[in-house]
């Protein structure tokens, strides 16, 4: 494994050359960070965590119709998936008035929105991603109108999914971001699919019940037992049949 060629290293993910053309293996790594990289920490086992909470989601949109990169979980930190051209946007659907929205048009947090908000932001750290508009990524080609359309429709989609998927494990699904790709098909035809991960990175859940934090929130705001939380987002969902032992490393 070790002789993989390293393709790039993100904050929280690895990508390596996968064993066939157009595939990949993403390694999930258990650093986390918050406010463009100025907080860093090893959080034991959150890798784990969200390679099976990623692989859980994944996989049930591919069931679904929802086309994404994943293909299948590979080992404990890894999963096969698709090679895409990656989208420099960043794709977030809002539920709930919570953290940048909250801030930016003075809403009280926990506030439910009047409906779904689909946003794009730039995904650029040196300038902290900002938010653009539908002119923005037209006008700087980072996407066509007909990739947007496609964009708004499947992020809809993954939201009508999980907002599903998190009631019936008595989480409230706040909000949550997402990448999508471009691959090409046989006569050159593109298509957009979701990639990158969702997990309790990159989304904000509440316990429906308390309204505690089971998200990424707990290591930005220093709350502590954040892989406990994420832990108990696997655990509710069914995935892990325990709560401990997440920080295993063989492979299965
Ligand atoms: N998010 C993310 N990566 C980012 C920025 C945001 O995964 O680089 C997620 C974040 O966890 C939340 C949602 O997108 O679920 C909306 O985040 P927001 O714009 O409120 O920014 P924040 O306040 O988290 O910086």
């Amino acid at each position: 494994m070790s002789r993989r060629k390293k393709l790039y290293e993100g904050k929280a993910k690895i990508l390596y050359e996968g064993p066939e053309p157009g595939t990949i293996v993403q390694h999930f790594k258990d650093d986390a960070t918050a406010f463009n990289n100025k907080k860093k920490a090893v959080l034991e086992g959150k890798g784990v965590l969200n390679n099976r909470i990623s692989e859980h989601i994944m996989e049930n949109l591919n069931r679904i119709g929802v086309p994404t990169h994943f293909i299948r979980r590979l080992n404990m930190r890894e999963q096969l998936v698709r090679e895409v051209e990656i989208i420099p946007l960043e794709v977030v659907v809002r539920n709930v008035a919570a953290g940048s929205i909250a801030q930016r048009f003075g809403l009280t947090e926990g506030e439910p929105l009047p409906r779904a908000i689909v946003e794009f932001y730039f995904k650029d750290d040196a300038l902290n991603d900002p938010l653009v508009s539908e002119e923005h990524i037209a006008a700087f080609n980072w996407a066509s109108h007909q990739d947007v359309d496609d964009m708004i429709a499947l992020a809809l989609r993954v939201n009508d999914f999980l907002s599903g998927l998190f009631t019936g494990a008595n989480i409230r699904l706040v909000d949550f971001k997402l990448e999508f790709g471009r691959i090409y098909d046989q006569n050159d035809m593109t298509r957009i699919i979701l990639a990158d991960e969702i997990s309790p990175d990159s989304c904000r859940l509440w316990d429906m019940t308390s309204g505690e934090k089971m998200d990424k929130d707990r290591f930005r705001r220093d709350m502590g037992n954040v892989t406990e939380a994420y832990a108990e987002v696997a655990r509710r969902l069914g995935i892990m049949k325990e709560t401990g032992n997440a920080n295993g490393d063989e492979a299965n």
